[in-house]
């Protein structure tokens, strides 16, 4: 079993323990670790629900990890045996509560069904069909944020200026979730780079780019969406968009109809009086 980016995601869970050690003390300790367990780098099914949520709604009941194992293309055709499933169910001894579903991209990623057989059969919610459903009200795997791929740009090799397009040709999602990004080697002034790069808003966190990574650890993994994104914070405003557009809109529409000019707090800071 391969086995090696799980322990990169379980030493982050332990990392954030010892820092719950050292900032809650003692008595907060039980509460904390539960808490940090409660919320591992654990990577769930398409249509998860939030940790947190998913934790309480699940019911255990395994559906959803033998639809999993039971899908078509899971079925060796010479044998007519299971192959191993994507989805796992947590045992005693895993980082992960018992009886719930997860899966190991690395080991066996999710091939990003297109019935999407693991989400109709859960009984609870804990898997949120309408996640899952696209504008036309369809299921649709590429809806799903199961996590987001990241790639460590140390260790993946075209960022050496080796070619290498393992990831990228992996991807169900080639040139919308991975694009090839060229940039000219300054370096040698001759050679150019050809750059993985992922895109959130397409990725839904497969992992098929991750087994297939050609590093001894992959350098391109997938992490739960709350841990791979930032946060910016309600304090920063982003510049200048659609919605202060349609501000601007209705602040002439008023106008021309009451006759009265409410300056607005925008037009008062792009007032040239003001530099
Ligand atoms: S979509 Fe992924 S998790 Fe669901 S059945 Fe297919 S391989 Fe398994
Ligand atoms: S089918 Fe739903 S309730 Fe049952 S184990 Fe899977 S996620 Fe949990
Ligand atoms: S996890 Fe990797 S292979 Fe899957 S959609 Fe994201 S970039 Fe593509």
């Amino acid at each position: 079993m391969n086995w090696q980016n799980d322990d990169r995601r379980k030493f982050i869970i332990s990392s954030v323990q010892s820092v719950g050690l050292v900032a809650t003390g003692g008595a907060l300790l039980g509460g904390y670790v539960t808490k940090a367990k409660s919320s591992p780098l654990v990577l769930r099914p398409p249509a998860a629900i939030n940790e947190e949520d998913f934790l309480t709604a699940c019911v255990k009941c395994g559906l959803c990890a033998e639809a999993c194992k039971n899908r078509d293309s899971n079925i060796d055709r010479s044998s007519g045996k299971h192959k191993e499933a994507t989805l796992k169910i947590a045992t005693a001894g895993d980082e992960r509560l018992i009886g719930t579903p997860y899966f190991l991209p690395l080991e066996i990623p999710c091939f990003m069904c297109p019935d999407i057989p693991c989400v109709p059969v859960c009984p609870s919610g804990a898997l949120d069909i309408k996640s899952v459903l696209n504008k036309k009200k369809e299921l649709d795997i590429n809806q799903a944020k199961m996590g987001l791929a990241v790639v460590d740009r140390e260790s993946c090799i075209a960022y050496w200026g080796i070619q290498c397009d393992a990831c990228y040709r992996a991807c169900p999602l080639l040139d919308k979730a991975i694009t090839l990004e060229y940039q000219k080697n300054e370096r040698t002034g001759k050679h150019a780079y050809l750059l993985p790069i992922v895109h959130s808003d397409a990725c839904t966190g497969c992992g098929l780019c991750e087994q297939a990574c050609v590093t001894e650890k992959p350098a391109i993994f997938v992490l739960p969406l709350d841990i791979a994104k930032g946060k910016v914070g309600s304090h920063y405003v982003k510049g200048w968009d659609a919605k202060d557009q349609n501000r601007v809109k209705d602040a002439q529409i008023l106008e021309s109809k009451t006759g009265i000019n409410k300056e607005s707090a925008l037009d008062y800071l792009n007032s040239k009086d003001e530099f």
